[in-house]
Parts: structure tokens; C-alpha cells; sequence
């Protein structure tokens, strides 16, 4: 028998989950296909969420509920040039009061945000269907979706939120140009003796940045990219070499480091979709856009992408449009092309110019680093840019 649903979304990770909260609060009928990601409660990664993405969160009543407690704001990013090459540029402290009155947002456990998010769902009526989507057929007025147990179901549009080696993107024959890194980040956290002053920390390193990010009273996230061999060595190292380790390479900063939480590896590779729509399909999160974590970009890109197909998809229901129309899904692709592939180009650019090792490209990295330190309208210009770009989903708007 086949199910059908107004909407189908395929990939229970935070993508899915917003998009799939935000389709149903807008009223239309959604089915989320895809084992709920109990595995993200064990995920030292904690996501930094800039403004507009914690509005989304308030809007769908996600936040602050259980979640702010778990959480810390972020009042201040300072980058260290810590390159040790022949120029060097002072810190740069980018202040979120010099814009406003709020946070730069606020950092988050992946597990906890995820746990929320799911519990929304299920409030706001979204079926959750724990399975596992092993075909895609897209032609006529449908998109049909088979499970690997033996669901059938069938969609107006579908939503492939289904992570970097998603097979909705491959079943909607759309090719992705892909990229890699010689690194690996480490993800963990850690206790310091210093407190962090709701502040954090990107040192650039020879090996990529290493970035700690406040959580709640004297204990820091850390994601630290590093040329593959190093990163294994410090994945296998004791607890306690390690926190000597990391303290050193901190200069003693945050001071004295322990309480060493799990560690996780992430290669380092990116990738963009050559379209985020077509074929009745919309891409989200990871199957759309791959970046690595600086500047914390990946998820905030990712919630507006799914506030945009929910607002794009909800306008098409009340007009009685086809929301898996080829005009609607080209729509998307621009609105989204034009916010990821710059941020993108500019996350690849600070990275390579690192890794690079040559004059030229770390003497770029050093001149913006001094200009953004000296000029106010600048540095301001950047922190908005940041945040997000100007024409925001209508429920990320402040
Ligand atoms: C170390 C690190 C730190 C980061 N820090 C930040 C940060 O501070 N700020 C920020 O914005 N971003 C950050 N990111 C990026 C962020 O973690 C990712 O963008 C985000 O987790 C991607 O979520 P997703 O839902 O798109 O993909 P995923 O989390 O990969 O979810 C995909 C889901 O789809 C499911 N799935 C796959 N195939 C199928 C199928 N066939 N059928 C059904 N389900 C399927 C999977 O099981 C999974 O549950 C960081 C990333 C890393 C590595």
C-alpha cells in the first residue's frame, strides 16, 4: 500500500528536524523518514547558533525551554594569528555590543538541540517513520519514496536532508562538485581554571584553526583541525597528555585544562550540489553544502535552508501551487546558491591560506586580520555578515 503525505522529508539530523517542525507549524502534513539521531547525544560537537537561527528555535518554541541551560552565549569571537610566519597580525576581537544588545547567539550540545527539536515534531504532528529510504522516483505530480522496510510512500516534495552521501540527491540525478583537506578536526570539550569570559577563541594554526567555544560555567567546546597523523595521535593520547597538550598549544590562556570529554574525528572535505532543487526534490543541510567547521557556518546555513523551503512550500499551499513545481524548486536553488556558495568561498579561502604555508595567501590573511582589527566600520561590517545575510526566512528576522 502506498502512504502518501503532503510533504516527506528524508534525514532525521537537525536539518530534517527544523525543516520537517517548520513545514508543520505552517500547517501542511509532513512525514520524516529516517532513524531519530539518538547517536548526536554522544557527539562532543556543540553547534554555535548565531541569532536569526536561535529566533527560529524561539518561533518554533524550542527555545528557550530546557535548552538555554545547556547552552552559552557568545559576546565575543577573538582571532589570534598564531601561525608563526614572518608577518603577524594583533588579536582581533569582534564585540557583539558593538552592534547590539544580544549575543552573537549561542552554543549549543548537538544532542540537546536535536533532542528538542524532535520533541517539537512530534507536538507540531509530523509522522515519524524509522526507516530507512533506499529508492526515489520522481515523475508526474509525485515523488515516490521506498524504505528498506517495504514502505512506499508518496510525496508532493521531498526534502533530502539525508547528510553528505545523500541518495535523495543521487536519486534526483544531481552531481556535487567535491573538494578535500589534509585535515582532520577533533572534536571535544574541556575544564579550564580560567573562565572564558563568554568568549571564543579561533588561534590560527600552520594546521588550520583551533577553536574553542564557551559552555555554560568554566568548561569550553574545542574543534581543532589538524594534518591527519597529528590529529590520530591526539585522538589516542590519555586524558591527561592531552589536556597537557592542548594547554600548551592554548599558552596557558584558559589555564589549567582537565575534565577532557569524549573525543571525535571529522575529516575535512567540502562539497556543493551542482543544484539544491530539482526533480520534486529540495536539498537541505549536508546534502546541499559541506564546509568545514570555522566560522561556525555549516548549520545556520543549513536552518535557513529550511526556514526558506518551509516558507516557499507553506506560500505555494495557500495559493494551491504545486510545491514540488519546477519554478518554485528554481526559486529555492537561487535563494539558496546566492547565501551558501560565498560563505563557502571565504570559509575555503582562510583555510587554504593557512595550509598553504606560501607568502602571498598568508599575507592576504594577515592584511584583512589587521584592517577588521583598526577599522570600526569594518569590523562591524564583518560581525552583521556573520550573523547572516541581510534578506533572512521571515521567522529568522529579528
Ligand atoms: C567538529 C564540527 C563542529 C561544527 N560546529 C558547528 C557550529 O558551531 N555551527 C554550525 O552552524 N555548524 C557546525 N558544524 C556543522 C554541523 O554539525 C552540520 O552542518 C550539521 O550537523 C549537519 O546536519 P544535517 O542534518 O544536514 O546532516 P546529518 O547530521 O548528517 O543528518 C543526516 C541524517 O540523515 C540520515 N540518513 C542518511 N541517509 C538516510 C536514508 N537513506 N534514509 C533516511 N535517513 C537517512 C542520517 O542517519 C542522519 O540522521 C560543525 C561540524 C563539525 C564536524
Amino acid at each position: 500500500m502506498v502512504e502518501r503525505s503532503e510533504v516527506a522529508v528524508v534525514g532525521a539530523g537537525p536539518s530534517g528536524l527544523a525543516a520537517s517542525c517548520l513545514v508543520a507549524e505552517a500547517g501542511l502534513q509532513v512525514t520524516l523518514l529516517g532513524g531519530v539521531a539518538q547517536v548526536l547525544e554522544d557527539d562532543p560537537r556543540t553547534i554555535a547558533l548565531m541569532q536569526p537561527s536561535v529566533r527560529l528555535l524561539a518561533h518554533l518554541g524550542a527555545w528557550p525551554g530546557d535548552i538555554m541551560a545547556q547552552s552559552a552565549p557568545l559576546w565575543r569571537l577573538k582571532l589570534v594569528d598564531d601561525s608563526a610566519g614572518l608577518m603577524a597580525s594583533p588579536p582581533v576581537v569582534f564585540d557583539a555590543r558593538e552592534i547590539g544588545e544580544e549575543p552573537f547567539g549561542w552554543n549549543i550540545p548537538i544532542g540537546v538541540l536535536a533532542a528538542a527539536l524532535e520533541r517539537r515534531a512530534r507536538d507540531l504532528g509530523v509522522t515519524f517513520l524509522a526507516d530507512e529510504a533506499v529508492r526515489l522516483q520522481t515523475s508526474g505530480a509525485a515523488a515516490l519514496l521506498r524504505t528498506a522496510g517495504g514502505h512506499s510512500l508518496s510525496a508532493r516534495v521531498v526534502l533530502g536532508a539525508d547528510g553528505r552521501s545523500s541518495i535523495v540527491r543521487a536519486a534526483a540525478r544531481i552531481g556535487t562538485v567535491e573538494w578535500s583537506y589534509d585535515q582532520v578536526a577533533l572534536a571535544s570539550a574541556f575544564d579550564h581554571s580560567t573562565p572564558h569570559r563568554d568568549t571564543s577563541v579561533e588561534y590560527h594554526k600552520q594546521a588550520g584553526p583551533l577553536t574553542t567555544v564557551p559552555m555554560p560555567g568554566q568548561r569550553s567546546s574545542l574543534v581543532w583541525l589538524e594534518r591527519p597523523a597529528r590529529a590520530d595521535a591526539l585522538a589516542a593520547m590519555s586524558d591527561a597528555d592531552f589536556a597537557r597538550t592542548l594547554q600548551v598549544e592554548l599558552h596557558g590562556d584558559l589555564g589549567v585544562v582537565s575534565g577532557i570529554g569524549k573525543r571525535k574525528l571529522f575529516p575535512m572535505r567540502g562539497h556543493t550540489a551542482v543544484s539544491f532543487a530539482r526533480n520534486r526534490v529540495m536539498l537541505l543541510g549536508e546534502a546541499a553544502h559541506m564546509l568545514p567547521p570555522i566560522g561556525a557556518q555549516g548549520l545556520n546555513l543549513s536552518l535557513r535552508d529550511a526556514a526558506t523551503a518551509a516558507e516557499l512550500i507553506a506560500g505555494a499551499a495557500r495559493f494551491g501551487d504545486d510545491p514540488g513545481g519546477s519554478d518554485l524548486l528554481e526559486r529555492y536553488d537561487r535563494m539558496r546558491r546566492r547565501d551558501v556558495v560565498p560563505r563557502q568561498g571565504v570559509v575555503d579561502a582562510v583555510n587554504r591560506s593557512l595550509l598553504a604555508g606560501s607568502f602571498l595567501p598568508h599575507g592576504a590573511r594577515v592584511l584583512g586580520l589587521m584592517l577588521a582589527s583598526s577599522i570600526g566600520p569594518l569590523r562591524r561590517r564583518i560581525m552583521h555578515q556573520g550573523l547572516g545575510p541581510a534578506e533572512l526566512p521571515r521567522v529568522m528576522r529579528g
